[in-house]
């Protein structure tokens, strides 16, 4: 078992993988930038060290994270999600320096982080492809002349993007040539590459996506899937597990398919392989994000399985503690991803001092989360500060306990997305567990709600707020 494990992220994930460090009984180390110097996940693990000042760098600087993971004994490292967890560059300077990455080889990130190499290996391996250009595109003609082959409205996506960015739909040819030098120069500035790609839009589609695992000795297996369709310009905001809107046969079907895509790259730890579903029920391979996806919780929540201590597990060199026989899944969970925002404000970041704290509890809820009373929100990050996750034995049990254990979350001093999600809970569309990628853009109504507390919530507010004002 590796020893001691440098986690080169921050937030709730950072806080995750400490938790799961001091459960195996390997000592965890943290980072912080100085913005960071109240955050949890510095608490949480065993030491923590300053990156530097500035809000940024510390993070995503691989040769400084490694030298530090050399000087503080680290014979691992952890890069969580988001960052550099993607960036085959920080892999492989571990794999120099003789720090375990947790995570798969540099030459796997590298080739799935490029979309349309990605495409290419999912080809390779059988796996039906969403429609779309065999590599890039060379121009704006190209790329007309693409879309007219595969018929409007087609994607226009950044071939190295993530987090939901670099992606245009285009309904036309002038849609199209308007967008195309947009999307090249949002490329350009969050991914340090230009290169765009199309793809056919499935129009309103399922994002089904599938968890799998993989370890040293050629073990792949999947822990089934997660349907992600409630989303915001492409970003997931609750995610599901598993889908409400698959039958076993296709659930079996997809769990294979992925499993297909790992094993033709050589896929090693853990890993996810994201799908559309078309409305003809067709399955085809999107992208594969090669690290810890932010709702692997609920896949934990249906199988017990904990995904953190298997990837800390593989990378020791240990086989999986689960064989595909083996694994099953019971009930449904939820996740809903806490952002500070303020969704009747058009989802504007809302970042600052939290003045109280309510954790929810009782049965079958799990947070995982990155605050506490009295701690500020730094306005430098990712706006999701917390992540609400539900189990229930079945869909009706879910949806009444995720309502109540929403309620039952209290956050002072910020707006977030708490309130809007008890919307969507509560639409006759979402209960009856049949909605697509569309649905967010499709109800801007479920923004309107109104943010009346119970008289006595507000009365403690008043309250506190007044002891903050005179410094009681
Ligand atoms: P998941 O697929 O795990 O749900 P997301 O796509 O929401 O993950 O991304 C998780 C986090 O990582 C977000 O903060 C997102 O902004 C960030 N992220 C993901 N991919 C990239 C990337 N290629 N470059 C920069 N940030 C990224
Ligand atoms: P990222 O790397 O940012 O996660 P993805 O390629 O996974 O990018 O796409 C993010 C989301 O964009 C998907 O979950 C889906 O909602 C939408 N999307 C991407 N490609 C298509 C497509 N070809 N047709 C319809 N929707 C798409
Ligand atoms: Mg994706």
């Amino acid at each position: 078992m590796l020893k001691k494990v440098l986690i080169a992220n921050r937030g709730e994930i950072a806080v995750r993988i400490a938790r799961a460090c001091r459960e195996l009984g390997v000592r965890s180390v943290a980072i912080y930038a100085e913005a960071d110097r109240y955050a949890l996940h510095v608490k949480k693990a065993d030491e923590a060290y300053s990156v530097g000042p500035d809000p940024l760098q510390g993070y995503l600087n691989p040769h400084q994270l490694v030298n530090l993971a050399v000087e503080t004994g680290c014979d691992g490292l952890h890069p969580g999600y988001g960052f550099l967890s993607e960036n085959p560059e920080l892999a492989e300077i571990c794999a120099s320096r003789g720090v375990k990455f947790i995570g798969p080889a540099a030459s796997v990130i590298q080739s799935m982080g490029d979309k349309t190499e990605a495409r290419r290996s999912a080809e390779r391996a059988g796996v039906p492809v969403t429609p779309g250009t065999d590599g890039n595109l060379t121009d704006v003609n190209d790329a007309l002349a693409m879309a007219e082959k595969f018929g409007y409205p087609v994607m226009l996506k950044a071939t190295s993007g993530g987090g939901g960015r670099g992606i245009r739909r285009c309904n036309d040819a002038k849609d199209l040539q308007q967008n195309y030098q947009r999307v090249i120069s949002e490329a350009t500035k969050a991914f340090g590459r230009a290169d765009v790609f199309l793809e056919k839009c499935i129009v309103n589609p399922r994002h089904i996506e599938v968890q799998i695992l993989a370890d040293s000795f050629g073990n792949t297996v999947h822990l089934f899937e997660r349907d992600c369709s409630i989303q915001r310009r492409n970003q997931k905001l609750i995610e599901l597990a598993p889908s409400p809107q698959l039958n076993d046969e296709q659930r079996q079907y997809i769990g294979e398919l992925a499993v297909k895509v790992a094993r033709e790259v050589g896929y090693e730890n853990a890993g996810t392989v994201e799908f559309l579903l078309d409305s003809d029920g067709s399955f085809y391979f999107m992208e594969m994000n090669t690290r810890v996806q932010v709702e692997h919780t609920i896949t934990e929540e249906i199988t017990g399985i904990d995904i953190v201590r298997e990837q800390i597990r593989i990378a020791s060199g240990l086989p999986l503690s689960v064989q595909q026989e083996t694994i099953t899944y019971t009930g449904f969970s939820a996740q809903f991803r806490i952002n500070a925002e303020d969704p009747k404000n058009g989802f504007l970041p809302s970042f600052g001092r939290i003045s109280r704290y309510y954790s929810p509890g009782g049965p079958g809820v799990r947070t995982d989360a990155a605050i506490y009373t009295g701690y500020t929100i730094p306005p430098h990050y990712d706006s999701m500060c917390a992540k609400l996750v539900v189990w229930a034995r079945n869909w009706e049990e879910l949806l009444d306990r995720s309502l109540r254990a929403l309620e039952d979350m209290q956050i002072y001093g910020i707006h977030t997305t708490r309130d809007y999600y008890k919307q969507i809970l509560k639409h006759p569309e979402f209960r009856s567990g049949n909605f697509n990628t569309g649905f967010v853009e499709a109800h801007p109504e479920l923004t309107q709600y109104s943010t009346k507390r119970r008289p006595e919530f507000l009365a403690a507010a008043i309250a506190a707020a007044i002891a903050a004002q005179s410094g009681m």
